[in-house]
């Protein structure tokens, strides 16, 4: 365990290190916020990475996530929970159980069911505050998204288009808080690229919203240049906590 903790320590102080001298060299006054996405590795880990100060973990799929926030909670440990993945509305309920912000929502359905979820657990005590939001959006080019969507292969995202409407309705729902967008970098594209896209995608919702300034982006391979581009939100895994088990 504590060769384990001293590896963590050293990848942690890596990775700050590098958000340290991007954030630096893009001449802005703020860090971002490093959210350590602990997806595939045990609840053991996320204990280790709160000794060392982390507060903000990520993951992906409810039935793990689920496992994992209540194993921690149950050492008396309490951390901010991000679930980042593709959310099929069915997994609100839970979600909503243990989640304080949601990076995914990229359709109004989900944001009915997050909000129904929400409320429900407010009411009876399950959860003390809001949901946050961040909306996701495709960066595909849409010829790229439109075929994916056709396979079925879709990483999630709402359309550049739709993000307004999204938008609006999480504005209007009770039990949630606009935070801001989020994206994921296309594969084989140029970050820096999709990232600035992304960028003007925040800038029209901010108008509209202008508490929404949040943008989640960036991750172990590109945080750099989601830092160039003004990401408030980083979600770094495997340069934290190692690569992950290749298959499940
Ligand atoms: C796994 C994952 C990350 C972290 O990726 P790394 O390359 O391991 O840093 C970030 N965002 C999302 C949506 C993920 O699924």
């Amino acid at each position: 365990m504590d060769e384990r903790r001293h590896a963590l320590q050293q990848s942690l102080d890596l990775v700050r290190t590098r958000i340290t001298s991007a954030t630096v060299a893009a001449a802005r006054d703020e860090e971002p916020q490093l959210i350590v996405v602990t997806k595939f590795h045990p609840a053991a880990d996320v204990e280790l990475l709160a000794e060392l100060g982390v507060v903000e973990v990520g993951e992906n799929r409810d039935q793990e996530a689920a496992a994992k926030a209540a194993e921690v909670a149950a050492a008396g440990i309490e951390l901010n929970w991000h679930f980042i993945g593709q959310l099929q509305s069915n997994k609100a309920k839970s979600v909503a159980g243990y989640a304080y912000a949601v990076h995914s929502v990229d359709r109004l359905a989900l944001v009915s069911a997050l909000s129904k979820a929400v409320c429900s657990a407010l009411s009876t005590e399950r959860r003390t505050d809001p949901l946050g939001c961040f909306i996701q959006v495709d960066l595909d080019e849409a010829a790229v998204a439109e075929q994916r969507a056709r396979q079925g292969s879709s990483r999630g995202g709402a359309a550049p288009d739709d993000v307004l409407e999204i938008a609006q309705a999480i504005v209007a729902a009770e039990g949630l808080d606009l935070l801001g967008v989020m994206a994921v970098a296309p594969l084989g594209a140029d970050p820096g690229e999709a990232f600035a896209r992304l960028a003007q995608i925040s800038a029209a919702v901010v108008h509209e919203y202008p508490q929404a300034t949040a943008i989640s982006a960036g991750m172990s391979g590109d945080l750099e240049a989601a830092i160039v581009h003004g990401a408030t939100h980083l979600r770094v895994g495997s340069d934290v906590l190692g690569p992950r088990p290749a298959l499940r």
